[in-house]
């Protein structure tokens, strides 16, 4: 009684067609015949059934065999695959080549399960902090699931009832045409379930709000930016799933001594002409709240760094730790008396291309240079 094409043909595969061939095909096929691509083609859209419903058979290696068997007549009434075969499994799988095909946001069907959402906490903590670690107590209001209903909704005693509309399902069909369209159940929001006593403790969604204490384990030589993971952390699933997660953002507030680069720091210390010129020695906090005693040497120029192993950062997750560079600059004098100010002039007399090589040198290299220009 079947004038249908045959499946094969349709899907233009031969007889002994694997699994990958024949997905290559349908999409082929498929995204060729797509309604949205030919807008307003009837034959199109013929086409497009008659590919989804080929495909729909051949895919499934129990109703392929039949339709080996019987050809056409294996999914009529009466014949092995009924309305319960072919006709019942339709509609759901049709959406799930959709999604597979076209890359849908796969709608979750049936019971409505959903993952809890993730959550995002942000800390300021210090760069002693970082360097110490340390464990955090934090309290976040997050939903849980409800403990009067189990996170059924339903008031305790009583059951949540199943939806009239869609059987359960979550989902309803419609026939649109040549299409069955698919979509969450209205009358449960893809629940499946109706409560006719809500939980008075949640009012029926199955989920509270609770401030939940948390401690955190911060270790040491996290970095500005740092991302804490703790899994399951996060608000409670919808009707069973699973929970989310909870992301902790750390940001190190800026220390008014040190400026961090990966696992060593950095310091600025000011020291006077006298200093720099004669050497000496200084004390410098390191971030361990201890001192570090730092020689320089006679004729130190500003903007010298000296390097101080091991006084750094932890690295995280390892043994080692950064260095510390202090970074000396020489501080002019100002504001200077009169006095003062003889006896440099005094010292000025005194100086000469030996205690400023460097400046002797440029002057020697400037003359040299209008020298040249002028003959
Ligand atoms: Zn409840
Ligand atoms: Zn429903």
């Amino acid at each position: 009684m079947s004038t249908k094409r045959c499946y094969y043909e349709t899907l233009e595969v031969d007889r002994d067609a694997d699994e990958g061939k024949l997905k290559a095909a349908f999409r082929k096929l498929a995204m060729k015949w797509h309604p949205d691509k030919n807008p307003g083609d009837a034959t199109s859209e013929v086409k497009f059934k008659e590919i989804n419903e080929a495909y729909e058979v051949l895919r499934d290696a129990e109703k392929r065999a039949a339709y080996d068997r019987y050809g056409h007549a294996a999914f009529e009434q009466g014949g092995m695959g009924g309305p319960h075969g072919f006709g019942a499994g339709f509609a759901s799988s049709f959406s799930d080549i959709f999604e597979d095909l076209f890359g849908m946001a796969g709608q979750r069907r049936g019971t409505g399960r959903e993952r809890g959402a993730d959550l995002r906490y942000n800390m300021e903590i210090t760069l002693e902090e970082a360097f110490q670690g340390k464990t955090a107590q934090i309290e976040i209001p997050v939903s849980v699931t409800c403990e009067s209903c189990s996170g059924t909704g339903a008031k305790a005693g009583t059951k949540p009832k199943t939806c009239g509309m869609c059987g359960g399902a979550g989902r309803v069909r419609q026939a649109q045409g040549f299409f069955t369209l698919e979509r969450t159940c209205p009358g449960c929001q893809g629940r499946g379930q109706m409560i006719e006593d809500p939980c008075p403790s949640c009012s029926g969604s199955g989920r509270v709000t609770r401030d939940r204490t948390l401690s955190v384990n911060i270790p040491q030589g996290v970095e500005d930016g740092t991302r804490i993971r703790l899994a399951g952390e996060g608000e409670a699933g919808v009707r069973g799933g699973p929970p989310g997660d909870l992301y902790i953002f750390l940001s190190l507030t800026p220390h008014e001594f040190f400026q961090r680069d990966g696992a060593d720091l950095h310091c600025r210390v000011p020291i006077s002409m006298i200093t720099a010129a004669l050497g000496g020695e200084f004390e410098v906090p390191t971030i361990e709240k201890g001192k570090t005693k730092v020689k320089i040497p006679a004729g130190t120029q500003s903007g010298r760094r000296f390097r101080i192993a091991a006084k750094g950062m932890p690295v995280l997750r390892s043994r080692q730790t950064g260095d510390m560079y202090v970074q000396v600059v020489v501080e002019t004098p100002q504001n200077l008396t009169k006095k003062q100010q003889e006896l440099l002039l005094e010292f000025e007399k005194l100086s000469s291309g030996e205690t400023h090589p460097e400046a002797a040198g440029f002057f020697a290299k400037v003359k040299d240079f209008f020298g040249t220009r002028a003959t």
